[in-house]
């Protein structure tokens, strides 16, 4: 079997792979809940010959797929959870809810899930077809919205032993995703205080809200004295009731911390809870600090990342039809924002300029974005759970066009598209590069240990520790 055959395959089978991202789509479920969304990515792992052990990690939505034995193991990473609130007619050009306040997929979790799932399938197809040893799993992994699944099956150990891990993400353009992210902790703080009657007996209430809002203003003085790049942003996720004239005797904030490095966040974790004790102490209330979960930096991997380069120019191009041009077009002129191509990639100030003009005459944009494994590496203000693995795994990912050319994630436009032929043809493209990829792995051993090199480099002698304590388990959003 050669990789013209690999592609060939996910071109016969496109609609087994789309067929799994629209019910995806459709359960639309979020961390933790996805049940439905498994079941479905499941069967199709079984129908084509996987072994499948679900509830990895003691998480219920956690899984893994396995085809093969022994050297080398090479892992696709899926995800399948949708964000609440985010409900929208697939295909419509306006805010439209299918249910009022239901969930949707504002980041293509769905497309991503099936897109793994096609790259695995066609990888063992080639496997098997060429009497090569060697394993291939497909990562199952749930919540990465807001709860960093990765990270929990991370520390349960999923991803012992494996050699390679590749995954993509939809996006607005074709590349190379080499950038770093932004370590995390999720943190609330829980506190206490004494109800009283507000006006009758004031000098018997404790406030936990005052404690809460003098927490936030120490935290904003805080912010003067951290890294540049770091990050710090809370939620007011208990405000201790509606009634001014009760003293709200409990309320509770949320912390979202991040920087670049693990040590980094942990440091000013151990600061923000000293301002959260010091005004529990000067409010004379308590404060219960409960870790929710992390998110790890990401260490990219430049050996990947070029055999991924190689593969999106080698992959047959996405090819419109006039349905799919209307489509972005029509969704593209309810938005202004156009990407900002110099967070995020690796393109030069000059490179951004130039793509962002042809950018700008297109909704649906598939050119590749260039990729140079000399250049430096950017951190992209934001965090992925990927990251966990990248410490465990050599790891790398891409970036396939997906949505339009001015839609942003976690949007209603993003959802619209989510279930159309320009999302498909986004999978099938992102399924051809990955499994290529796999391809010339296994063809050519000295990329893998080139590769491994690079990781043990990365690390430089650090080892990966997950900050989640281990009585703390992975939590839906209801139990937030
Ligand atoms: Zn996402």
């Amino acid at each position: 079997m050669e990789k013209k055959q690999v592609y060939e395959f996910l071109e016969e089978n496109r609609a087994v792979f789309n067929d799994v991202s629209d019910h995806v789509w459709d359960y639309a479920e979020t961390a933790f809940q996805e049940f439905k969304s498994m079941d479905c990515i499941c069967e199709t792992l079984e129908r084509f010959g996987f072994s499948v052990e679900e509830g990895v990690a003691e998480i219920p939505t956690a899984f893994v797929g396995t085809w093969g034995s022994g050297y080398p193991v090479i892992g696709f990473l899926g995800e399948f959870d949708a964000l609440s609130g985010l409900s929208q007619e697939a295909g419509a050009a306006e805010r439209k809810p299918v249910c009022a306040g239901g969930n949707g997929h504002g980041c293509g979790h769905n497309i991503l899930g099936a897109g793994s799932l096609a790259a695995a399938v066609a990888f063992k197809e080639y496997m098997e077809r060429s009497g090569k040893q060697g394993t291939v799993k497909y990562f199952g992994c749930p919540g990465e919205e807001g709860g960093s699944g990765k990270a929990f099956m991370a520390r349960g150990g999923v991803f012992d032993g494996v050699d390679i891990a590749l995954t993509w993400h939809p996006a607005n353009f074709n590349t190379v995703a080499d950038n770093g992210f932004l370590a995390n902790y999720q943190v609330l703080y829980k506190f206490k205080g004494r109800a009283a009657h507000a006006a009758a007996a004031p000098q018997n209430g404790r406030s936990a809200l005052d404690a809460v809002e003098l927490m936030n203003v120490g935290v904003q003085f805080l912010r003067e004295h951290v890294e540049q790049e770091a990050r710090i942003h809370y939620a007011i996720t208990d405000a201790g009731g509606f009634s001014p004239n009760v003293v709200q005797p409990k309320a509770e904030v949320l912390y979202l911390i991040r920087a670049p490095k693990m040590e980094q966040v942990e440091d000013i974790y151990q600061r923000i809870n000293k301002i959260a004790k010091g005004m529990a102490m000067a409010t004379e209330t308590e404060v219960e600090i409960e870790f929710i979960k992390s998110c790890a930096n990401m260490l990219p991997n430049r050996t990947l990342s070029a055999v991924l380069y190689q593969n999106l120019l080698a992959a047959p191009p996405i090819v419109y039809s006039g349905e799919d041009l209307a489509l972005g077009r029509a969704l593209d002129a309810t938005l202004t924002n156009m990407p900002n191509l110099e967070t995020g990639t690796s393109v030069t100030e000059a490179e951004a300029e130039v793509l962002e003009a042809k950018m700008a005459g297109q909704a649906l944009f598939t050119e590749v974005l260039p990729f140079d494994p000399k250049r430096d590496i950017k951190v992209a203000p934001g965090s992925s759970d990927v990251g966990d693995v990248s410490w465990n795994v050599p790891t790398a990912q891409i970036g396939v066009t997906c949505w339009t050319v001015k839609s942003s994630a976690h949007t209603w436009q993003t959802v619209s598209i989510g279930r159309s032929e320009v999302a498909h043809k986004g999978l099938i493209y992102a399924a051809q590069v990955m499994a290529g990829a796999a391809v010339d792995l296994l063809e050519d051993d000295s990329l893998i240990k080139a590769a491994k090199e690079e990781y043990t480099r990365r690390l430089n002698g650090k080892k990966y520790v997950c900050p989640i304590p281990d009585d703390v388990k992975p939590r839906a959003i209801s139990e937030l």
